[in-house]
């Protein structure tokens, strides 16, 4: 039977239809899905009189990107805070004018929320203070998080709003720092809940808003994937009706694999009384695995390593969030109830946990094709890899972390052990599928730095961490595109751009296989993204009739 005519021909640059099919001429779009691929010649039967034909100009397209863990509600709610990052501001000076301004435009009593600024690279080296924010802002709480997510300060009325004051007991798993008996404003780990619960929810409508905005970025990167990791965590079930609302309204720009906040404040419970399980939902949006966080980050010093961290003594070795069997336990009932696991840890100790309770839970109820996950999943050995692989277990990591922090992981771990992170070259080598990803908005959403990152195993100063864990640039976009379909139970429908497969294309600029590397990271953009055919983002205007 002969093919139909297509709707959509890219033709004129190179496409690269996945890591074993390798690059084609020309791709044939036909009714969102992948017609046939092939020499120019071949694909030139295909085009009919009402087909558009997009010229590629010699540039590069590539499956759409799948970010498999990043965060995309809380993405699209940070991008209306007020922007303090490093790239944004560079003195204090500038970092209060911005939340002046914010708080001269809002009403008296609103909250005031900044995000991202790093104290490191701001002129005075220091975190701002309570009373300069107070001074800037003295009729709004106002709240500012540190780029690391870890930390953040609140000026007086914030303090007050939290129920904080000057006697207050540094809470478990947190501190509240004092100068001279006094408080900072400075907020530590679990402090910050203090605050955090007292900052007004959004509304649905409100994060419907923030899931499309959030979304819309991702497009614009090339992204026609993503793995929202903690659904649930902030405002309960009501995150999950503002994603199917999104959904139903055409407002969701990216297909999304949502991963319910697992434990004791998560929304398992309700979630499995209404029959979302994993897989259930459609292409553009499906349920996806429960989330247990088991330890901390390597960065602040609590991820959970079997050694010491440097400098520190004996007992210096990062907090598990759960005791061992606590972590068993949930895994067990959670893989009982068919759900996929989606298991925080960083440290070798905590992965330790996270292997052996999914060993446990195999054990007790063998389910083939689970595809337990562990997120981040940061500093493992050689043994911990094979026994990853032997329960058939995937990393959804973050090469990205090691140009963000690789330099920060040096001071915390010693370069030997830094070295050894995020081993996207033994993941690989030992046959599991790391599903590269970035963690947004804790790193810049954009592939092309995590790609530069996977390539190069360099840190945003220049310093080369690991240089044997690092992939050809076939293997890193497999590591991007693939396997994040693969963790997410969708490889027969994308990752790749083989007949029958999604339309989920991006078009990059460059072509990053032949560019030096540093151009990938600082000179590569996304044209235009296609999902299921469709322009989700279109840069130059060329896909308009
Ligand atoms: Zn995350």
């Amino acid at each position: 039977m002969p093919l139909p005519k297509a709707d959509l021909v890219l033709r004129n640059g190179r496409i690269w239809c996945g890591l074993d099919s390798g690059f084609v001429e020309s791709i044939a779009i036909w009714r969102g899905r992948v017609l046939a691929t092939g020499k120019e010649s071949e694909i030139a039967s295909l085009i009919g009189p009402a087909t558009r034909k997009v010229d590629l100009a010699g540039r590069l397209a590539i499956p759409a990107f799948n970010d498999n863990h990043m965060h995309l509600l809380p993405l699209g709610m940070s991008m209306v805070e007020v922007d303090v990052r490093a790239t944004e501001v560079r003195t204090m000076e500038a970092l209060l004018g911005r939340i002046k301004a914010a708080a001269d435009k809002a009403a008296p009593g609103e909250w005031v929320v900044g995000r991202g600024y790093d104290h490191f690279e701001l002129d005075l080296k220091r975190h701002p203070l309570r009373e300069e924010l107070d001074l800037v802002a003295p009729h709004n709480p106002v709240y500012i998080k540190r780029t690391c997510g870890h930390v953040g300060v609140a000026n007086s009325l914030a303090l007050q709003a939290g129920g904080i004051v000057e006697e207050s007991p540094n809470p478990q798993g947190g501190a509240l720092e004092r100068q001279n008996g006094r408080l900072t404003g400075l907020l530590m780990e679990t402090a910050q809940r203090l605050v955090g619960t007292v900052i007004p929810k959004p509304s649905v409508a409100a994060m419907v808003d923030g899931i499309q905005r959030a979304g819309q970025e991702c497009a614009s990167y090339g992204i026609a994937s993503v793995m929202d990791a903690n659904v649930g965590a902030r405002c309960g079930m009501d995150e999950i009706a503002a994603y199917e609302t999104a959904r139903r309204l055409g407002r969701l720009p990216v297909r999304t694999y949502m991963c319910l906040a697992g434990g004791p404040a998560g929304i398992v419970e309700t979630a499995y009384a209404r029959g979302l399980v994993t897989k259930a939902g459609d292409d553009m949006l499906k349920i996806g695995p429960v989330k247990v966080f088991t330890d901390g980050s390597a960065g602040g010093r609590t991820a959970a390593m079997f050694e010491p961290y440097e400098g520190g003594d004996d007992h210096d070795k990062g907090i598990l969030v759960y005791k061992d069997e606590d972590v068993r336990d949930m895994v067990l009932d959670y893989h009982g109830k068919g759900y996929q696991m989606a298991l925080h840890g960083i440290g070798d100790h905590a992965i330790q946990i996270c292997l052996d309770a999914v060993e446990n839970a195999q054990a007790r109820i063998p389910a083939a094709d689970r595809r337990h996950r562990i997120e981040h999943c940061g500093f493992m050995s050689d043994q911990q890899i094979d026994q990853m692989a032997r329960l058939g277990m995937s990393p959804a990591p973050q090469p990205i972390f090691m140009y963000d922090f690789g330099d920060l992981y040096i001071s915390v771990l010693g370069e030997e052990r830094a070295a050894t992170g995020y081993p996207m070259r033994r993941w690989t080598s030992a046959g599991v599928r790391p599903a590269a990803s970035t963690d947004s908005p804790v790193c810049s959403i954009n592939p092309f730095v995590n790609l530069y990152a996977t390539v190069t195993r360099k840190t945003s100063r220049g310093t080369v961490l690991g240089g044997q864990e690092r992939l050809d640039v076939a293997e890193a976009l497999h590591a991007m595109t693939a396997n994040g379909a693969y963790v997410s139970f969708c490889e027969a429908d994308k990752g790749t751009l083989a007949p029958g497969m999604l339309a989920d294309v991006a078009i990059l600029s460059r072509d990053v296989f032949t560019c030096d590397p540093e151009a990938i990271r600082h000179d590569t953009r996304c044209d235009v993204t296609l999902r299921g055919g469709v322009a989700s983002f279109d840069r130059h205007g060329e896909m308009a009739a």
